[in-house]
């Protein structure tokens, strides 16, 4: 008998591993495994539930008699966690229970109500492969008692060979997923990258996503915005018209959550699950499944990625691993495209405004070849495209090699350099131009910008304020000279006439200013090219105020003005040319004078510093905007402004020329409104 057994126990066994050896898929070696199970056991139903490494039911096959039965992931579960398969699941030992009525752990199926008191017997073994539990597998026999301890015997060393053969299928099934996810995501990767084009990119991010999950709606919200809100971009399939420039203010529903925490989800049924909300609703789109993805790039999360309705009702157990990877790729291309577009909006706009300057631009590659001439530069230069295109900069104009280097290295290392030269014309003239070169990357090339404005204008007006400024010294000084000495004689002609003599004092002074206008400009000219001053004299600081004020009273005293004296201490002499320095402190008197208010007070004073004597002509006129303090000694500078009075804005440039030459230096102190102090210092003579 027990030979017999065993000779029978080893024909199943033989028989059980013909049927599942040759099959890989793992539904086919279940249902192979339980018919086998089912016709050398006996029983009238069975079912094998495969386990994943977790102890989660991850796929079951249950036969009734010869048909195979549906089931639902719920009714696993439950089997799984409450009935019999549980406990064997728990306790990994093979139970045996001859009575199901009077066993506790059987679970009452709903089927099992038609006969409640219905007495069942069964088998349960678990399916274990190297100490790994892969399932349950569980005979039912409608009958009590049907089943034994050898039953039980038979069922455990069919149990052996079928773990072997399910674990074998499980991983065969994985690596098939596997295989398929990484199918998806490759051909993700390869669609997403023919493309730098961001609508082109979203189109192929959406086509495989569509293709990889079997959806009917795909959709792409990106991270935009201050307050970090989502903008659906992109959506393909059913109703995708109404998901285009959805809002989804910062944070908000699934697909905010999603954004905010960068990992996907699935949920297998939005309806029940409270974090979908309103927010997340398209209209048109009734979601039953939906599984999100973040976009990501370098680590961030850029957007977010919705799949929406399995087209079979339900997602693949690889579905959140895909949509992942497709989100992870499309975050690294779709960021791409982003900055592609940034560069590519960027290098059109350097174009037009490189077209559109009103200053001509050449472009130079780094040895100076023209690449490139702006509308501006081809007019003004009056060559054509084609003939610049074969031209170096330095035919074109001047090149301050000093400026620039023997070789341009002082642009190539350096920030931009200007100077002035003159540009080459087409027609053989030349046009003064300020240039500015600097390197520049344009078109992604590494080359020299050479920016010229037209400076023709300025020169012209430069000229002519020099030829201006000779006129009046060369043709105004001899015939002035005369004057002055004719009033001079006729001064000892007149006798005591009160209203003669005032009339002779009116000619007398008003040729004193014309003298003194002139001697400044012929002083400005001389100093600034370069000459020094040479009739230099000791000179009490306190005559000589004495003297400037005595010179501008008749002005004064015409606008009932007070010019006030204040010498702190005793002066040390100074070392000047004393007419020039007069002149200096006359100016800056006139000014204050013509600048004040009829009946205002004037001062003027001097004290010693430490190593230099210190000027100043203060009043309390209508003062110099702060903006204007260093322009103002410019020659030819006049604060703007109505109700100015009138002058050449000669005064002040000649009154810094001349003290600068002494070795001195010469501000003002004032704030529009508050009156101006005009300040200036001397070197004092060593004793
Ligand atoms: P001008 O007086 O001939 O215009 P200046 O060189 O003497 O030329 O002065 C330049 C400008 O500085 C004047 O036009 C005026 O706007 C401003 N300025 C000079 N002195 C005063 C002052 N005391 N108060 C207000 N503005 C002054």
């Amino acid at each position: 008998m027990a030979k017999d057994r065993t000779r029978s126990l080893l024909e199943l066994l033989i028989q059980v591993n013909r049927e599942v050896a040759a099959a890989l898929d793992l539904r086919t070696v279940l249902q192979r495994l339980l018919f086998a199970a089912l016709q050398n056991v006996g029983g009238e139903r069975g079912s094998i539930v495969v386990l994943d490494d977790n102890g989660k039911p991850m796929d079951a096959t249950i036969v009734y008699g010869t048909s195979l039965h549906e089931h639902t992931t719920q009714q696993l579960r439950e089997t799984v966690d409450r009935g019999l398969a549980g406990w064997v699941v728990r306790h990994r030992k093979a139970a045996l229970i001859p009575d199901t009525s009077q066993d506790e752990r059987w679970l009452r199926r709903p089927d099992d109500t038609l006969n409640k008191n219905g007495q069942k017997s069964a088998i349960c073994v678990p399916l274990l492969a190297r100490e790994r539990l892969v399932g349950v597998l569980t005979l039912v026999h409608p009958l009590p008692n049907a089943f034994g301890p050898e039953h039980l015997e038979l069922m455990q060393a069919i149990a052996d060979q079928a773990s072997i053969a399910v674990l074998n299928a499980r991983l065969y099934t994985e690596s098939l997923r596997q295989a398929r996810v990484m199918t998806a995501l490759a051909d993700g990767a390869a669609a997403f990258s023919a493309s730098l084009e961001v609508r082109e990119v979203w189109q192929r991010v959406l086509n495989q996503t569509m293709q990889a999950m079997q959806v009917e709606t795909v959709a792409i919200g990106l991270i935009e915005g201050p307050e970090q809100g989502l903008v659906f971009r992109a959506a393909a399939g059913q109703n995708a018209g109404n998901i285009l420039d959805r809002r989804i203010p910062g944070g908000q529903g699934l697909a905010g959550l999603v954004a905010r925490e960068g990992h996907g989800m699935i949920i297998l049924n939005v309806k029940e699950d409270k974090r979908y909300t309103e927010a997340d609703r398209f209209s048109g789109i009734e979601a039953n499944a939906i599984a999100l993805a973040p976009i990501q790039s370098q680590g961030k999360t850029i957007g977010v990625l919705e799949a929406i309705n399995p087209v079979s009702g339900i997602f693949d157990p690889d579905a959140l691993t895909v949509m992942t990877g497709i989100g992870g790729l499309a975050g690294t291309t779709i960021r791409n495209a982003q900055l592609f577009e940034q560069l590519q909006n960027a290098h059109q706009r350097y174009r037009e405004l490189f077209e559109e300057s009103i200053d001509p631009i050449f472009i130079t590659d780094l040895e100076g070849r023209v690449i490139e001439a702006n509308r501006e530069a081809i007019r003004l230069s009056g060559f054509q495209t084609d003939d610049l295109h074969k031209m170096s900069i330095d035919q074109l104009h001047e090149v301050n090699w000093n400026k620039t280097g023997m070789e341009f290295e002082n642009l190539i290392n350096e920030t931009g350099r200007n100077y002035e030269s003159i540009l080459h014309k087409a027609d053989s003239g030349g046009v003064p131009v300020e240039v500015y070169a600097r390197r520049v990357e344009f078109e992604d090339t590494d080359s020299i910008q050479w920016t010229l404005r037209d400076i023709s204008e300025r020169k012209e007006l430069d000229s002519l304020r020099e030829d201006l400024t000779a006129m009046i010294y060369h043709d105004l000084r001899s015939p002035l000279g005369n004057i002055v000495s004719s009033l001079d004689v006729l001064g000892g002609m007149i006798g005591e006439d009160e209203s003669t003599r005032s009339i002779l004092s009116i000619a007398v002074n008003s040729t004193d200013r014309i003298q003194r206008l002139v001697n400044s400009l012929l002083d400005i000219n001389r100093l600034e090219s370069g000459q020094t001053i040479a009739t230099q004299k000791t000179v009490n600081p306190q005559e000589l105020i004495e003297a400037a004020v005595r010179d501008v009273m008749p002005s004064a005293t015409g606008r009932h003005q007070k010019v006030e004296i204040q010498i702190a201490g005793t002066l040390p002499n100074i070392w000047v040319d004393a007419d020039m320095l007069r002149r200096v402190l006359i100016n800056l008197l006139e000014n204050a004078i013509k600048f004040s208010k009829v009946g205002a007070t004037i001062t003027i004073g001097a004290q010693k510093d430490e190593n230099s004597a210190r000027f100043w002509v203060q009043d309390n006129g209508p003062g110099i905007p702060s903006s204007e303090h260093k322009h103002i000694f410019e020659k030819f500078a006049r604060v703007k402004g109505k109700d100015k009075p009138g002058g050449l804005g000669i005064g002040l440039a000649f009154c810094r020329i001349a003290v600068q030459a002494h070795g001195g230096m010469i501000w003002v102190e004032s704030k529009e409104g508050k009156g101006s102090n005009f300040i200036f210092t001397l070197p004092v003579m060593s004793e």
